[in-house]
Order: structure tokens, then sequence, then C-alpha cells
């Protein structure tokens, strides 16, 4: 029999007879790889272990420790899991069943799912994993496969095969009495799926559309060993007593309204004060930095964003126009056409530069309505934007700064992790190649000077300039899109802005856009789940509730809660006549930091007993220690 080499990842050479499959050759190398495989990447492309190996090639086993291995896993559960449902609801019509970050899902055209029909068909994922199906792939012409789906009733697998490029071959996959088309690659076996978990269902549009019908879509997930799936739920159980909807509303932080419209939100006085302190923080931060502020209206003409370009490009991100006196104006998907007017009021020289023009601006942009998620996307936000015009010699320094800045900022909100991204050239752009690559460099030059490890995406910048994006982790380790910082070639020509260089000439200034929060929105809506939302002392709301014990407690309350309040502590007193612990458990829901009790011998001793929202006990002390305490806490802003 002809045989081929196989070359392996140490580099070991390996003759196997011709035909040999991926899983045979994981066997011969040790039981444990033949066990714990996945899927073969043979040449640099995934492969079913079940393939048989025909040519020469460079073969990599993938396990579920590596993310190409925990895709194939996931996705050949969300096959059983179609397979589970059409043993269940013959009539359910299957679309497509995708591995996600975390898990998978599959789309069913059927009626809803309850959570008892969930776990009846997690029951049957469990019994297809022992019935130990293996995997079948096979190829087939498009006229096959036609034939085999709609034979099936499939309808939705021929509009399927349909957006299938001509020239890619057709393949499907067979587990016992289930066939699905799928481009593979699955895992050799279903007993190979060990731990597995339906998280939760709703409703979905095919294609994502809502013009089109509405299916009923499955989440869930696998993994092999059962510390990581508990591991997991945990986390997502985490996630849920941390969502900002439901502390949004436990917490009265902000609302929304369905006559209002979706995406708006309505931000009540607890919510409104923490968006004031940090706004304030922001705004003093920002005077100290060298940045001036502005102020900009709501809407522009179509002038404007016709000059700008935004009518051109971003159009489908931008609201229909309202009529003023027979002209067209828009609400303003951004701020930056504002700050270039402001700029071009008048000439400027070079000794005014850097000018920083920085506002908390209100911008309104589409999202579609399946989209839009409590804070975290809205159609009408708060940008904490900037714009900087500098020389070219003070580019790389003022890139330097700001991004300095930024992670100083977010520090002092509570975040420690960053992900860092640096987005260059892209093919088709526009500006002067060499400025583009100063503008890279020095971008570069400031991401090395952090010491945080960075990401390139080469060519990924925008047409119009290359730029930094910051991603924070927040305290469950997940990725939340944060500051940018945005060269940009076009629209200091587009409005034609300059300034009087020393030469005495007419020179094109370097613009900048740049946003730390991102959206202000945004950035609570992340604050709250980082937190859980108890606030750090500085952040919180109310800052501490002084708590009588009975009536005749009330007045010495009242006189502790004034003097706090005159210390500039935001306090409040609770004294009506509940319980003491009823009062300490809805301070600890309400997450005020501190408790501050007072009965008949904190009146004699003129003293308060302090308890923190973690149900610490610090004890009695002295009003004037307590507010002492108090304000280094806000003061290093814990
Ligand atoms: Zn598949
Ligand atoms: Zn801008």
């Amino acid at each position: 029999m002809a045989s081929i080499s196989v070359t392996l990842p140490d580099g070991s050479v390996r003759e196997i007879a011709m035909g040999t499959t991926a899983l045979e050759l994981a066997g011969a190398i040790g039981p444990r790889l033949a066990r714990e495989a996945l899927v073969a990447e043979v040449n640099g492309t995934l492969t079913d272990l079940t393939s048989p190996l025909t040519t020469d090639a460079t073969v990599t086993f993938h396990t579920f420790n590596s993310d190409e291995g925990k895709e194939v896993y996931r996705h050949t559960t969300a096959h059983m899991l179609a397979q589970a449902v059409q043993r269940l609801r013959p009539d359910a019509k299957v679309t497509i069943g995708p591995a996600i970050d975390e898990g998978f899902y599959y789309d069913f055209d059927t009626e809803p799912f309850v959570p008892e029909d969930l776990e009846a068909i997690e029951a049957e994922m469990r019994k297809i994993a022992k019935e130990d199906h293996p995997t079948q792939r096979s190829e087939m012409s498009r006229d096959e496969a036609y034939a085999l789906f709609d034979g099936m009733g499939e309808t939705y697998k021929r509009e399927i095969i349909d957006d299938i490029p001509g020239e890619e071959t057709l393949s499907v996959y067979t587990q016992g009495d289930f066939t699905d088309l799928c481009r593979g690659p699955h895992a050799p076996s279903t007993r190979r799926i060990k731990y597995l978990k339906l998280t939760s269902t709703g409703g979905a549009y095919w294609r994502g559309d809502e013009a089109n019908k509405q299916l009923q879509r499955i989440y869930g997930t696998a993994f092999e060993k059962k510390g990581q799936l508990d591991e997991h739920l945990a986390l997502i159980e985490e996630a849920e007593r941390r969502d900002h909807r439901r502390l949004g509303t436990q917490l009265e932080l902000y609302s929304t309204h369905q006559d209002l419209g979706g995406g708006l939100v309505l931000w009540h006085p607890k919510g409104a004060l923490v968006r004031h302190i940090a706004e304030d923080y922001w705004k003093e931060r920002h005077l100290a930095g060298g940045y001036d502020f502005v102020c900009s209206p709501h809407i522009g003409r179509s002038k404007l964003w016709e000059t700008s370009g935004h009518l051109e490009f971003f159009a489908d991100d931008m609201y229909s126009p309202l009529d003023i006196d027979g002209q067209e104006y828009y609400l303003k998907p951004m701020n930056c056409p504002f700050h270039i007017l402001i700029y071009k009021s008048r000439q400027h020289s070079y000794r005014e530069l850097p000018m920083r023009l920085a506002e908390l601006g209100t911008v309104y942009r589409y999202e579609r309505a399946g989209a839009l998620h409590g804070m975290m996307r809205v159609r009408g936000f708060t940008q904490d934007d900037a714009h900087i015009f500098c020389r070219p010699e003070q580019m790389p320094d003022e890139i330097d700064r700001t991004l300095g800045f930024c992670l100083d900022m977010l520090r002092a909100f509570g975040f420690t992790q960053f992900e860092l991204f640096l987005s260059t050239r892209p093919e088709k752009a526009v500006g002067d190649v060499q400025q583009w690559l100063d503008a890279e460099d020095a971008l570069r030059a400031a991401l090395e000077r952090t010491g945080i490890p960075y990401e390139v995406d080469e060519g990924g910048g925008a047409f119009y300039g290359p730029k930094i994006d910051l991603n924070i982790r927040d305290s469950l380790n997940r990725q939340w899109q944060c500051s940018t910082i945005q060269f940009d070639f076009n629209l200091p020509e587009r409005f034609d802005i300059s300034y009087i260089a020393e030469d005495g000439q007419q020179h094109r200034p370097y613009m900048v856009h740049r946003a730390l929060f991102g959206s202000v929105e945004r950035f609570f809506g992340v604050l709250v789940e980082h937190y859980a939302g108890a606030f750090p002392v500085w952040l919180a709301p109310v800052q501490a509730v002084v708590l009588s014990i009975t009536d005749d407690h009330r007045e010495y309350a009242e006189k502790v809660r004034q003097e706090l309040a005159d210390a500039g502590i935001r306090v409040e007193a609770d004294v009506r006549g509940e319980k003491l612990g009823y009062k300490v458990r809805e301070a600890e829901m309400a997450k005020t930091p501190y408790m501050l009790v007072v009965g008949a011998r904190e009146i004699e001793n003129e003293q308060v007993a302090v308890r923190t929202r973690q149900g610490n006990n610090l004890g009695a002390m002295p009003v004037a220690a307590f507010i002492e305490r108090i304000q280094e806490d806000i003061g290093s802003k814990v």
C-alpha cells in the first residue's frame, strides 16, 4: 500500500499508509491523544478526525484546550441540540447552529420553548451522546442537496444552499437519525460531548432581519470537564445578578419607557447623581489637562453634514431630517463638525496650538430595535468627546499624553485591565501616506510607553486615519469597548482648516478625535455591572445612612445627618418606625456604603455605630472620626 509522510508539531515525521484517518494517526501517537483530540489541522485546514489522510501533510491535533477544539466541540453539540429537538418536535424546522463565544445556539422554526422543554431537550441530548453516533461526512452536488433537504421538508436549507458560492463543495453531516447541511468539521462521535447545558431561549429573526419570520433560538454551552461547566454557569448567574438593567430598576438608577421609544434612557435622580459626579470629575481633569470646553446644538443643517461627508458615508446611522423653514436639519450623529466650525471661526496662529476642544455631547445614531440593550446599546447617548488640533511636531507628544490621560481616568474609576488595539492604514485611504506613517508611529510609541501589550490590526483602520481602541475588562473579565483615539486626515481637508505657521504660511493641522468613556451611557452600565451596583464611596449616590433604633433616637439621628451633610457627605437619615433589622437590610439592598446606627448608648457617648454594606461591624466611633474615615475613602476613590 502506498504510504505518505506526515509532519507533526514537534517536527517529527511519520510514514503512514495512505488513507489512514487522522484519528488512527492520533491513536498511533498515543491513546490519550486519541481520546482527547477533537479535530485535526491538516496543512492548515481544520479537518474531521474521521477523514482519511491522502497526501503528505503537516498535521496538528486540537483538543478542548484550543479555541479551535472548543469551537468544534460546541458546534457538534449544536447539531445534537437540533437532533434532540427534531426527535421531540418532528415538525420543527432547522436553520443554523453556530458555535459562539463560550457556547453555541441553534435557531428553529417552531413554537416557543418553555423551561421544561429545555430540560427535556437536554435529557435527549445526553441520550444522543450515550448512543455514540459516529460523525459521517458526505459531499454532494447542489441538486442532490436540494433533493435531500426538500425531501426532508427543511425549507430553510434551500435558502442556505443558494447562498453558498457555486464553486464550494456542499457537505452534509449525519449522526445517527439526524442529517444536516454543514461545512464541518465535527468531533468524531457524539459520545465525545461530556457536559452540556442549555442556558436560555428566546425569539430571533431568520437572518437577523426583523422583516423575516421569527424563529426560536436556544442557547447552550458544553465543556469537557464538569468543573469547567459549573464555573461557567456560576459566571452566567453572577452576570445576571449584576445585570445593569436589573440593578438599574432595583437601585432606581434609570428607566426606559415604551411610549418614549426604544434606546432612549431616562436617568433617575440616583443614576443622574452618579453621572453628575463622574462628569464633574471628568471636567475637573480636563480643565487641568489643558482642554477647553465647548457646547454645541443637537441638530445642524444638511449643508454641514454634506461638507463633513456624513450624509455620504454615515447616512444609514442617521435619522430622517427635520424640516425647518423649508431647510433640512439632521440630529447630530457626531460632534466633530460643530467643533471644527468653532475652530474655523477665526484664523489661528501656531502659538495657539495644540487646541483641545472637549464636550459631553449627546448624539443620536440609528440602532436596530433588536440590537438595543439597556444602557449598553442605545439610540441617544452622550459622548465624552474631544477634538485635538495640533502642529505636526506636537503630534507625538499629544498622542502620548492623550493615551496616558485616558488610562489614568479609567483607573480612577477602578478599572485595572485594558486591551489595546492599533488599527493601521487600509488599502483605500485618504491623506498623505507619510502622514499616515507618522501618525501610526506616534500611536505605536504611545502604546509601547504604556507597557501594556497591544494587538495590531494591519490595514484595519478607517479610511480617514489610524486609531487606538481601548477595551476595559470588568470584574467578571468581560471586555467592553471604551476609549478611542482616532486620527482624521479627511475632515481637515473637507472643512479646509488651517493655522498660520512660523513661516507666515497657512498649514493644515493634525486633527484627532478622542473619547475616553466612549458613551457615557454604556460606561455607566459597565460601572454598574463591574461593581454589582455597589459604587465606590466617591461615586455612591448615598454615601451613608443614619439609622435610628427607636423614635427616641430620631432627634440625634437628624443631628448626625446634618453634621455629615455639613461636611459634604451625601447622607440620609432613616428615622421611620421600622425595626432596625429591616432598615439595615434596605440600606444593604440599596448598596449604601455605610450605615450609622444610633441608639441610647451612641447618644450618651456622642458616637455612631458603623456598619459597612458588606456586613462588617466597625464598632462605635465619634462622628468626627467617621467623617475623617469616609473622607479618606472619597479622596482615595475606594
Ligand atoms: Zn456542523
Ligand atoms: Zn469626532
